[in-house]
């Protein structure tokens, strides 16, 4: 969150299984600086978690303004295509009314700086990060983190995406950064270490079709259970045999009955420590 003189300014709004967090964070920054007002938010793309607290910190803050990336204009349009990943992955997002775009290429002002709005297309083909020159910060969003990056569907469901994520690094590459803000995980400082374990992770996945399928719907899995809180364990296999991307995913690559599937979801699920068998049911962690 920015702040320029008074008005603050919000990249992303978070999922929205945890608004009432978002709601809170965003309350307390405003008090700390004692008198902005929540005007404007600003999303790098449009998965749901980043977009899931627009709707309610725009109720919670009337004439707060929200910009999209230009190039995600189509899919919020058509609200809910399969690529967006929303009921086709189980996963709850309010639908939204933007009020601005924001073109790649776009300088805009944050904190008192100038940044640089520049097109980060492969885990979401309209993606954007902000970087500042002055300050040597890159707001990389889910192009860019730590140790990875967000996601890219096989290459057998789209070629494009991980094409495009290796370009993306590479045009992040041509930056000086000393700072990254990434859209998950805690701030960084070695930048060039993480572009490097981001590639040498994406090669591995591009070589292996299988892998990513894997990665994709354990994903997208624990997510749902975020939400969801719980569900009977004799229920997954049919409840995953609804859901789009474990039907098709499971239908294309995996091949398994739907109790196998369930069986082996849940169980990578549990060793990523994201969920726990609590008798009958399965919990999130
Ligand atoms: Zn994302």
């Amino acid at each position: 969150m920015f702040r320029d003189n008074e008005s603050a300014t919000l990249i992303d709004s978070g999922y929205g299984r945890f608004n009432d967090v978002t709601l809170g964070k965003v309350e307390s920054a405003l008090e700390s600086w004692d008198g902005p007002s929540l005007d404007r938010i600003i999303n790098t793309h449009i998965h749901s978690d980043h977009i899931g607290g627009n709707a309610e910190l725009q109720r919670a803050h009337p004439g707060c303004s929200i910009a999209v990336p230009v190039d995600e204009q189509p899919a919020l349009v058509n609200w809910d295509s399969p690529e967006q990943m929303l009921s086709y992955a189980d996963q709850e997002c309010e639908r939204f009314a933007w009020d601005d775009v924001i073109e790649p290429g776009q300088q805009i002002q944050l904190g008192g700086e100038a940044w640089h709005s520049i097109a980060t297309p492969g885990h979401d083909m309209g993606s954007l990060v902000f970087y500042s020159p002055n300050l040597r910060i890159l707001i990389s969003a889910d192009a860019l983190w730590e140790h990875s990056s967000g996601f890219v569907p096989p290459q057998a469901v789209d070629p494009k995406p991980l094409a495009a994520q290796r370009a993306t690094f590479k045009r992040l590459a041509e930056l000086d950064v000393a700072l990254v803000i990434p859209g998950h995980g805690p701030m960084f400082t070695d930048f060039s270490g993480a572009l490097a374990r981001a590639s040498a992770k994406l090669e591995a996945f591009a070589e292996d079709d299988l892998k990513i399928a894997k990665s994709v719907v354990k994903g997208m899995f624990i997510y749902s259970m975020m939400w969801r809180g719980e569900i009977a364990l004799a229920d997954v296999p049919a409840y995953l045999a609804r859901i789009g991307v474990h039907r098709d995913y499971n239908a294309q690559f995996f091949k398994m009955s739907d109790e196998a599937y369930a069986d082996w979801l849940v169980g990578e699920a549990v060793r990523a420590g994201k969920i726990r068998v609590d008798g009958a049911f399965l919990r999130s962690t």
